[in-house]
């Protein structure tokens, strides 16, 4: 304790922070610290149980299940974080000259290339920091492609199964959407895309698999349909997961498409970030890219700034590299092979769980599912209860929520995502939990509208929250 005691106490050797006397001193005094701060003091175990403890708190991948539909939230192999780490990655500033960060420029060239290679697209630029802003990135491109060629179309055509981000990506670019109405099998309805795809419309917005989880059984047909009145094809690409060594999307006809690296090649994310959203196109808009691009010669690489047809940066330096990094390890050490397995493994995974459940809740599209499935709570409401209390309970197991309320085409819907990496014993006791849950709506619904009982915080207020929102911490 004597020790512990001396190194944290204030005002030690050394430990008094910038005051002026230090030698080089650039800080005026004015700013400089008079005392020294009044850190509390603590003993290294008292520090890491406290953020232990912290930690645990919260629900995340590296606790237990976490289904979140759409979101991908699959296991982040630690090597990764290892690579990410690396001083050569991160003591590096990006300002420095090329020749100076050749490993860094090699690397991003190189998960370009893979990238390139895994959808069969022509060019990519790795700058936008989520897939928000490359639908938003692509977008623009759309609109870059249209002005250039004097074409004035107005409208992109945007699935009413999509996520949020489509339509607004598409009015930030300056289109207006037209929502294009799924048929009763949750795909794209033939009849009313012919209807809506005229001459003033730019493009379309798919998802594939759409947010249903589903396959665009008629996405070849969708997409020749959009191509022969001049419109360009963009693949929200966040459910890749299920697509990768199975399907490329350029063989699919798509001009552009985005990756969310957070999702499908793992990245620690949640609560706003980091994220990376590389887009790969077709040659056709290859001129619009973001700039820099990163180029190779002689077996140098370099950044390219002269493409005068680029819609600009889109985001400072380069986008999120350690993303990158991390995206970067995680293909190297699962290879082409390894890739393949992944999206088998995420469609059974997923197909498990929804034909395991579908007895207990409702399933409104019945198909075969990809690496998720939509399931219902509706007949929950007979009890008086919603899924909102269905998420709330699987906290009480364990486990985190499967997104709810979206896709909003189903009421009250509630969307599993187990992705690759859970074992069939973790599907199981995710399976029975549900199936308990399902039987206490039935003979107890109370447990469940006051759930969670077994967390650090109970169910929260979630108007007062909106209304009240206090993000200052108070002593
Ligand atoms: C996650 C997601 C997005 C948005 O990606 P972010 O990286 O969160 O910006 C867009 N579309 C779908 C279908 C998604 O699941």
């Amino acid at each position: 304790m004597e020790l512990i005691f001396e190194i944290s106490k204030p005002g030690r050797k050394g430990y008094s922070l910038p005051t002026c006397d230090v030698p080089q001193r650039t800080i005026q005094a004015t700013y400089c610290r008079t005392s020294p701060i009044d850190l509390p003091e603590v003993s290294e175990p008292q520090i890491i149980r406290h953020f232990v403890n912290l930690s645990v708190m919260n629900h995340h991948v590296d606790k237990n299940f976490y289904p979140l539909g759409s979101c991908t939230m699959k296991y982040n192999p630690k090597i990764n974080e290892e690579a990410a780490r690396l001083n050569g990655f991160t003591e590096i500033h990006p300002l420095q000259q090329a020749h100076t960060v050749q490993g860094a420029l090699q690397l991003m060239y190189e998960l370009g290339e893979f990238l390139k290679a895994i959808v069969n697209l022509d060019a990519i630029t790795l700058q936008p920091a989520a897939g928000a802003q490359g639908e938003f990135t692509a977008i623009s491109m759309f609109k870059a492609y249209f002005n250039k060629r004097e074409e004035n179309r107005k409208y992109i055509l945007v699935p009413d199964s999509a996520h949020g981000t489509n339509p607004a990506s598409v009015n930030f670019s300056g289109f207006t959407p037209i929502t294009l109405p799924s048929n009763k099998d949750g795909l794209v309805d033939m009849t009313k895309l012919k209807e809506l795809m005229t001459d003033e419309v730019a493009g379309i917005m798919l998802t594939n698999p759409n947010t249903l989880g589903l396959f665009e059984k008629s996405v070849r047909e969708i997409n020749d349909i959009v191509h022969q009145k001049g419109g360009l094809i963009y693949l929200d690409g966040a459910n890749l997961n299920a697509l990768l060594g199975i399907v490329r999307v350029g063989d699919l006809g798509f001009d552009a498409v985005h990756f969310n690296l957070h999702k499908t090649f793992s990245t620690p994310h949640g609560g706003g970030g980091p994220g990376s959203g590389p887009v790969a196109v077709k040659k056709i808009l290859a001129p619009f890219l973001p700039i820099p691009i990163i180029l190779k010669k002689d077996g140098t690489y370099y950044l390219d700034y002269a493409h005068p047809n680029s819609i600009g940066k889109v985001q400072t330096y380069y986008g999120n590299f350690l993303v990158m990094v991390r995206a970067y390890t995680f293909l190297r050490s699962m290879g082409e092979q390894g890739l393949n397995k992944i999206s088998k493994s995420a469609i059974l995974n997923a197909n498990y769980i929804i034909q395991s459940l579908k007895d207990d809740y409702s399933l409104p599209y019945p198909s075969f599912c990809m690496h998720e499935g939509v399931l219902s709570g509706r007949d929950l409401r007979d009890h008086g209860v919603r899924t909102l209390d269905v998420a709330k309970r699987l906290l009480d197991f364990g486990f985190h929520a499967p997104t709810v309320y979206f896709p909003l085409i189903v009421s009250e819907a509630l969307m599993i995502e187990p992705t690759e990496s859970e074992s069939k014993e973790t599907l199981d006791r995710f399976i029975d939990s549900m199936k308990q849950i399902r039987k206490e709506s039935r003979d107890n619904p109370d447990v469940l509208k006051s759930a969670p009982t077994k967390t650090p915080v109970r169910r929260l207020d979630e108007v007062k929250a909106i209304k009240e929102l206090t993000v200052r911490w108070k002593k």
